[in-house]
């Protein structure tokens, strides 16, 4: 069966790029009927981010990414967190030296300050020497005798040096060249990142490893890891990268590609999903692609998913078409029942949080479901997210909007209407809208200008909805309710 993992860092909180991984590994095992597993890789001490993982979890989580296994969730192959299988990596560095795949470097920090150094000022990459590969046992014995701290090392062969990417193809990588050979168990007694996620995709039994291209230059070192421990890699495909709109690449201190930020401002989960992988493709072209974009469900998703059709260009994140996503998503819950029902719930809760704090502008807010589901489908094709519903062209529907005094003339015509009004059974538009018609004729004032004022007395804006929509929106206690205000 196929097993796929995410392996983040916990250095900090997840971001779009994670996300996106996440999501691919996920769609993968979906659609292999294979499950997602969660491994944390904490072997870098220094960069922890206290709480990471958790809020880890919380982003998948509320991305609707379920973790088949991963630490607190359980499974035969854990624990998952690389920091509790220490002594996993220890018998595994013992097999590396007894077989001479490996050896003890004693080199100082200040040494290899100094080949950084040089290498710098010869304009070359800065690599290790390999100079403790060539220790005599002799030599060993003495460091040791003395106490002097080293690292584990594995030497880089140059012996193999392609490998099929499920996604980029054939990819050729002459390691040794580019690079000496590395630490993979460091004096502090923490496997590197190389060696640990190694070790864990074996004993995980990982069967396929998706991760961003930016690991392609790793994966030559990986496969002679592999080969010098006797086991059977996994397959592996590498995803595009991913771009800012203007091209850029993401960095750390970018506070709009955090999960979180997307949370709390009103973005779906779905949204986001189809957004990122829109960005980077897995799918038939003709399905996916060109055509007008809509939302496709998890399932959908993970049926259609072909790894091959992964792209190989990078991806731009253009935030208008997240904004599409998510009206889209919108329009999609709205339309089932159950989903509908939760969207009216965060709706509410989201205005009542948000007015409780403007006393005086809540007067007019209407937060019974059946009102609020009423208004969520009338403006729907008005809005991208749930916070636009406090924008200034939506925030009439639950505010008394401030209207400057009116001409004498088109106060006694508000008067007038507004008895008119009282009057009127039916406050729907399929009613109002040929009412006021006939108003305006019979009083012999022009349609539009009776508009102009209305909307202007029913929700401040100068330009907006049609005013029986409004009407009938605003519901006629309401509606009459703003008529009065503006004549006092
Ligand atoms: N810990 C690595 C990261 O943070 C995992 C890379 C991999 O999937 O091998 O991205």
């Amino acid at each position: 069966t196929v097993r796929v993992r995410f392996a983040p860092s916990p250095t900090g909180y997840l971001h779009l790029g994670g996300l996106r991984t996440a999501f691919y590994n996920f769609l993968y095992a979906k659609s292999k009927t294979g499950k997602f597993i969660l491994r944390i890789e904490d072997t870098d001490q220094t960069r922890l981010v206290e709480g990471a993982d958790e809020q880890l979890k919380k982003d998948l989580l509320w991305a609707g990414i379920k973790i088949d296994e991963g630490p607190n969730i359980g499974g035969s192959y854990g624990p998952y967190i690389q920091s509790q299988r220490l002594e996993i990596y220890r018998d595994q560095i013992e097999i590396l030296l007894g077989n001479g795949a490996a050896y003890k470097c004693f080199c100082t920090e200040r040494r290899l300050e100094l080949l950084r150094r040089e290498a710098m000022k010869n304009r070359e990459v800065p690599k290790y020497d390999n100079k403790c590969r060539h220790l005599t046992d002799q030599q060993i014995s003495e460091r040791l005798h003395k106490g002097d701290p080293y690292c584990i090392r594995f030497k880089l062969s140059s012996d193999l040096n392609s490998y099929q990417d499920l996604v980029y193809g054939n990819i050729t990588c002459e390691i040794s060249q580019l690079e000496g050979d590395p630490v993979i168990l460091k004096s502090d007694g923490y496997p590197t990142y190389h060696f640990a996620n190694v070790v864990d995709d074996h004993f995980m039994k990982i069967t396929h490893v998706l991760r961003g291209v930016e690991w392609q230059i790793s994966t030559t070192k990986h496969l002679l890891l592999y080969r010098a421990l006797g086991w059977i890699p996994p397959k592996f495909a590498h995803l595009p990268l991913l771009l800012n709109s203007d091209g850029t690449k993401f960095s750390k201190r970018q506070s709009d590609i955090k999960i979180e930020h997307y949370r709390n401002s009103g973005i779906f989960p779905l949204a986001l999903l189809n957004f990122v992988v829109n960005a980077g493709g897995g799918f038939d072209k003709d399905s996916h692609q060109n055509v007008k974009p809509r939302i496709y469900t998890v399932e959908e998703l993970a049926s259609q998913f072909d790894i091959t059709k992964l792209n190989t260009h990078s991806g731009k994140l253009m935030p208008e078409r997240l904004l599409e996503f998510n009206q889209l998503e919108l329009k999609r819950r709205l339309n089932n029942k159950t989903e509908e029902m939760h969207v009216v719930k965060e709706v509410q809760s989201f205005l009542l949080s948000h007015f409780n704090n403007l006393k005086n502008e809540k007067e007019s807010l209407q937060v019974e479901e059946e009102n609020i589901r009423s208004i969520l489908h009338w403006c729907v094709n008005r809005m991208k997210k749930i916070s636009d519903l406090i924008e200034p062209d939506l925030r009439f529907i639950w505010t008394i909007p401030k209207c400057y005094n009116l001409p004498e003339e088109e106060l006694l015509l508000v008067k007038d209407l507004s008895e008119k009004l009282a009057d009127q059974e039916y406050f729907n538009k399929e009613y109002l809208l040929p009412f006021l018609k006939s108003y305006s004729k019979q009083n012999n004032f022009k349609f539009s200008s009776l508009m102009k004022t209305m909307r202007y007395v029913l929700s401040g804006l100068k330009e907006g909805p049609g005013v029986a929509d409004m009407m009938e929106i605003l519901g006629k206690e309401t509606t009459l309710n703003r008529l009065k205000i503006c004549l006092k």
